[in-house]
């Protein structure tokens, strides 16, 4: 069956997560995000975001594709984004095609909740993971996962016993491919969660003495489905690192600037990509950053995506920086 209808491939959705406030944080912050014009039911094909500076009433407007929006019991809310924005990029990775999904924000704003969730809210990953394998049994096909991430835009295998530098090698043919990178079988979701887990772990050995690593690299989680033939089509989950920082707000030196530096291009890299996939544009500038680069095969061309767009409500600069890059991205 052929889901994919021409003029929607390689269009990338943009949809905004306001996460809920905090426990901690509800007695004295006021939320600088709303929607107007109530666009945001099931069916409207974008929604208006009001983003309010709680301070000087200023008020900045942007349209996106959907709009979900926490409360303090989540499960529903990241079931509703699964259901609605994940479910079909993988039903296609089943019909022969790539899909990514990336989330991007603040640090604090919902990006890990979202992407990997926790043991009793599971997030995207998981999500992802089981419906995959619960196809696969039905289909006789097996699942793999590899993980690795991109720090200083270099790789670095998160499944291998010792985190292993990964070789970006381009062919002949201009197709990026990710030499010696581990990939392993998953048959449950106990294999997954070990595998899952035991990386994440890696991440953080692999930087100790730094806080908060996971704001500084970007985490990509693999799903390939395999049957007989070979690999028929691959799903990557993201959780990006947080970018577009202000140094000089942040008085960001040496290592931290030069981190911060490499993410805010190859995030700026990544919303260039997306907004000329949206606008049909003819060149799609792929070669801007090693993140574009490693993802080439699949954003763009028959391939589908989504950039969930993490907010927290209490951060209005933040908020503004990450609503304006999505927006951005999406402009058509
Ligand atoms: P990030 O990965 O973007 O830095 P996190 O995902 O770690 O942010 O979220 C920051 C904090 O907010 C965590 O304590 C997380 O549990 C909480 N949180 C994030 N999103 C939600 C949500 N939708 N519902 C409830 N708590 C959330
Ligand atoms: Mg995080």
């Amino acid at each position: 069956t052929n889901i994919l209808n021409s003029s929607s491939v390689s269009k990338v959705r943009v949809v905004l997560r306001v996460r809920p406030f905090l426990p901690r944080e509800i007695s004295d912050v006021q939320p600088c995000v709303s929607v107007i014009n109530g666009h945001h039911d099931r069916d409207a094909s974008e929604v208006a975001i009001h983003l309010k500076d709680p301070l000087s009433c200023r008020r900045e407007c942007y349209q996106l594709d959907a709009l979900f929006h926490g409360r303090d019991d989540d499960e529903e809310n990241v079931r509703q984004i699964f259901d609605r924005e994940v479910n079909p990029l993988i039903q296609a990775i089943f019909n022969g095609f790539n899909a990514t999904v990336l989330a991007f924000g603040a640090t604090g704003s919902g990006k890990t909740f979202t992407m990997q969730g926790t043991d009793e809210l599971p997030g995207l990953m998981p999500l992802a993971m089981s419906t995959i394998l619960s196809i696969c049994e039905k289909t006789a096909s097996r699942a793999e996962v590899s993980y690795y991430e991109v720090y200083l835009d270099r790789c670095w295998d998160l499944l291998e016993v010792k985190a292993n530098e990964v070789a970006i090698w381009e062919d002949k043919d201009g197709q990026v491919h990710l030499k010696g990178l581990s990939s392993i079988p998953v048959n449950s979701m106990p294999e997954f969660h070990e595998a899952y887990s035991c990386g994440v772990q890696r991440r953080k050995v692999a930087h100790t003495g730094l806080n908060d690593v996971s704001s500084r690299s970007h985490g990509v989680l693999v799903i390939s489905v395999l049957s007989e033939g070979g690999v028929t089509g691959k799903i990557n989950l993201i959780d990006l690192a947080a970018g577009n920082e202000d140094n000089r707000r942040t008085g960001n030196e040496g290592l931290r600037l030069q981190e911060s530096a490499k993410i805010n291009q190859s995030l700026f890299a990544l919303s260039n990509v997306v907004y000329a996939l949206n606008n049909n544009l003819p060149r799609v500038p792929y070669r801007e950053s090693k993140l574009t680069r490693i993802l080439q095969d699949s954003l763009g061309g028959t391939s589908r995506a989504l950039m969930v767009a993490c907010l927290n409500p209490g951060e209005y600069q933040e908020s503004l920086r990450t609503v304006s890059l999505a927006a951005r991205s999406r402009h058509i």
